[in-house]
């Protein structure tokens, strides 16, 4: 997974950023919470850890924001982590729609199982996500998304898209596409894979898929 750190404390993040990646989790560490909106809006983490007492835009109004985002980013998991051992200000991350908090100071294991535990309960799972550059598709929900927002794709278009993601970087002739995109016995059209490309550019911007001549088409992973 991909986890954010958001932590104004350069010691604990130190900490918290070795043992995820002890884990096998890609941490990146934010130090303020404007930082932070912007790398969610670009990266698209997978959970966020959030210290509240940030300088700056506090954790409260960073997750307020969270909150208010388009579809994915505003169902993001949230772990708030905060010095703050009074009761208002724990019901006051929650309020404000963290799922889990964990008290300073911690042990890692406490917050690396807090962590598997909000992202099991809540998911999306990694693994059911496939993500290039700017697009994010979901193969359970089929919901694709592109900066963000949310692109309606049709049967064939989505399976187009998958299969491209599915093999980030590799090139796909039509042949391979059309064996995933039609049914043995079904015969499409010669151009039916330029067809669907276009109608997928359009939807996606037009540089997310590459064309090799001769070769096929791959997924641009920067676009
Ligand atoms: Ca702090």
């Amino acid at each position: 997974m991909q986890i954010l750190l958001v932590e104004d404390d350069p010691f604990i993040a130190r900490a918290v950023t070795a043992a995820l990646e002890s884990e096998a989790h890609a941490a990146r560490w934010i130090p303020t919470g404007r930082e932070a909106l912007t790398e969610i809006r670009t990266s698209r983490p997978d959970a966020v850890l959030l210290d509240l007492g940030l300088p700056g835009m506090d954790g409260i109004d960073v997750l307020r924001t969270i909150r208010t985002m388009p579809s994915p980013s505003c169902d993001l998991p949230v772990i708030i982590v905060t010095a703050r051992e009074a009761l208002e200000s724990r019901l006051e991350g929650l309020d404000a729609g963290a799922d889990d908090y964990i008290l300073k100071p911690f042990h890692m294991s406490e917050l690396l199982a807090r962590l598997r535990a909000v992202v099991r309960r809540k998911g999306p799972l990694a693994g059911d996500v496939l993500r290039a550059g700017r697009l994010s598709l979901n193969t359970v929900t089929h919901t694709c998304t592109s900066d963000g927002q949310a692109v309606t794709l049709s049967k064939r278009e989505y399976a187009l898209l998958a299969a491209l993601l599915q093999r980030p970087g590799a090139i796909l002739s039509r042949r391979q596409l059309e064996e995933k995109l039609y049914s043995p016995g079904d015969e499409p059209e010669s151009n039916a894979v330029e067809y669907l490309i276009h109608a997928l550019r359009r939807k996606i911007g037009a540089d997310a898929v590459e064309n090799i001549r001769g070769l096929g088409w791959r997924i641009r992973e920067s676009a």
